[in-house]
């Protein structure tokens, strides 16, 4: 039954997490699109115009400008608090007084877990405190805390062979060097539940990132069914490998985590704006982010960037009168943190009209220099966007990255065969500042926001405005 079970696990581990399938590219570089080249090759006076508004116009600043306002307001936007209802209030008046007043919003149920205290101090083989972030939706511990031997593991396969009586009773480490955020964050994901299930009495992770001032990051856990919920908890590189350290000397390492929490379900919504098409108001190109964060920081990066570049690109479209055939529609997601949350919503009320989405895009990887799009979809949808993509040379923002599932809420949409796209960006610092106290308006730069928002409007309105539908 054990090994049944854990058969299914890594499974379902894996497709879920395995890595994007990544292609040659010869056969993008062999597209033919025939009579669409010449067509697509003529939306750059537009693609100017959206330029020229956004990075020296009008609109300068702007996305920044409005992003600062918006995360100093508000600060982080947990999943359920009233301070996310209080920021969507705001977006949507934010978006009415521009003349945008077709939204709408969607109630959904969503998770509501507030973190309180939260204390990890090694008792032996010296006296330290460990900085530390629960990981979201853990359970609390009992008042005095727990108080154990840590084991350390390196990854999934050290802690397949240790025994039941290596890990009972202790509290496991999981201790994974950063490579990819694909690979790493199944040992957030289900660290817990792994540790479970020979017995730990809490699991602790090695922060996922690359990099660290002694920071620790948040992020969901999923415990499993059928399996003790036991409390886990991120700390940091440093603290991590110090452990480990005293661990491989053969010295005992024992620590007390105290936390607690609370958890309840409160109701939040998505907020879905729409600039309607001339043509075929039916037919919808989405652009979105996720207007939650986490309880540490602003939210500025993750997902205030996504979310603003987002909301700009329907109202620069408006303020151009630049309306295409198809409807542009931004869509602020909800409790994406939370497991993806507001995008199931989503997904199941309008199962009936999927048909109706031409082409679905998400910023959630950060708003830093745009370099292009990864898109999911037909060889054929490649290669109309990668022909679009060519028009963005001049900002160096042209590269196609295949991928058949990109990250976060669209992945759940572009799984059922929907084309769609994330913004791929420079952001090779991005998981620096994930989910910690250090994601803040200072990691945000306005040139580069302006440039993710004029690629974002003008890579939207052309796919809203051609006349074929991204093929399936
Ligand atoms: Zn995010």
């Amino acid at each position: 039954m054990y090994l049944m079970c854990k058969v299914l696990f890594m499974l379902l581990i894996s497709q879920v997490y395995s890595s994007p399938r990544k292609k040659s590219y010869s056969e993008i570089k062999s597209c033919n699109v025939g009579n669409l080249a010449e067509e697509i090759a003529s939306y750059d006076s537009v693609v100017r115009d959206i330029m020229n508004y956004v990075v020296s116009g009008p609109f300068k600043r702007k996305t920044y400008d409005e992003l600062e306002k918006f995360v100093d307001k508000f600060g982080a936007r947990i999943s359920g608090s009233q301070v996310l209802e209080d920021s969507i209030d705001y977006m949507i008046k934010l978006t009415q007084d521009e003349d945008l007043t077709d939204i709408v919003t969607e109630e959904l149920e969503v998770p509501h877990w507030v973190r309180e205290q939260e204390k990890i101090t090694m008792l032996k083989p010296r006296s330290k405190n460990i900085a530390v972030l629960g990981l979201g939706k853990s359970i609390s511990t009992p008042p005095e805390g727990v108080t154990a031997d840590v084991v350390v593991f390196s990854n999934f396969e050290e802690f397949d062979n240790a025994s039941i009586e290596d890990v009972k009773g202790k509290i496991v480490l999981f201790n994974p060097i950063f490579t990819t955020y694909h690979e790493t964050s199944p040992y957030r994901t289900h660290g817990a539940a792994r540790a479970a299930e020979k017995g730990a009495v809490a699991s602790l992770i090695r922060s996922i990132t690359p990099f660290s001032i002694n920071s620790p990051h948040a992020g969901v856990q999923h415990y499993s069914e059928n399996v003790t919920k036991i409390p886990t908890a991120a700390i940091t590189l440093e603290d991590a490998d110090l452990i480990k350290r005293f661990y491989n000397r053969g010295e005992k390492v024992v620590l007390n985590i105290k936390m607690h929490s609370s958890f309840e379900t409160k109701t939040s919504r998505n907020t879905l704006i729409d600039l309607k098409g001339t043509k075929n108001p039916e037919k919808l190109v989405i652009v979105s982010g996720h207007i939650d964060s986490w309880d540490v920081g602003q939210g500025a990066m993750d997902d205030g960037g996504g979310l603003f570049v987002s909301w700009a690109a329907p109202i620069i479209l408006k303020r151009l009168n630049l309306i295409p055939k198809r409807t542009v529609r931004a869509i602020f997601w909800t409790a994406e943190e939370l497991g993806f949350v507001g995008v199931n919503a989503y997904a199941e009320k309008h199962k009936n009209e999927s048909h109706n989405i031409n082409f679905i895009m998400e910023s959630d990887e950060g708003t830093f220099a745009p370099r292009g799009l990864s898109v999911a979809g037909t060889q054929e949808a490649r290669c109309i966007i990668a022909e679009i993509l060519k028009l963005f040379e001049s900002i160096n923002a042209s590269t196609l990255i295949e991928t058949d599932r990109p990250l976060s809420d669209i992945a759940f949409i572009v799984q059922n065969g929907i084309p769609g796209a994330s913004l791929h960006n420079a952001n090779e610092k991005y998981h620096w500042f994930h989910h910690t106290e250090g994601d803040t308006m200072n990691v945000e730069n306005p040139e580069e926001l302006d440039l993710c928002t004029a690629f974002w409007t003008a890579v939207a309105y052309i796919i809203a405005d051609i006349s074929v539908d991204i093929p399936r």
